[in-house]
């Protein structure tokens, strides 16, 4: 399990990208929405969506639900 954030703010791309809470990359408290734990970034970027429909995860800590 892993503790997952989505960031507030969308990249130029307009993707609002999850990230672990370990991730180097972690947007600064005030600029991430807590999602919760989850076993795999597959169930954090669904629980993102709920917020930010364009969501995705982040290249360097979830890769495997990196998309664009
Ligand atoms: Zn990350």
């Amino acid at each position: 399990m892993a503790v997952y954030y989505v960031n507030k703010n969308a990249q130029s791309n307009g993707d609002h990208e999850v990230h672990i809470s370990t991730c180097e990359r972690l947007p600064d408290t005030e600029n991430r929405l807590y999602l919760g734990d989850f076993t795999n970034c597959h169930a954090a970027v669904r629980e993102a969506k709920k917020h930010y429909s364009q969501s995705d995860g982040c290249y360097y800590c979830s890769e495997e639900c990196h998309t664009s």
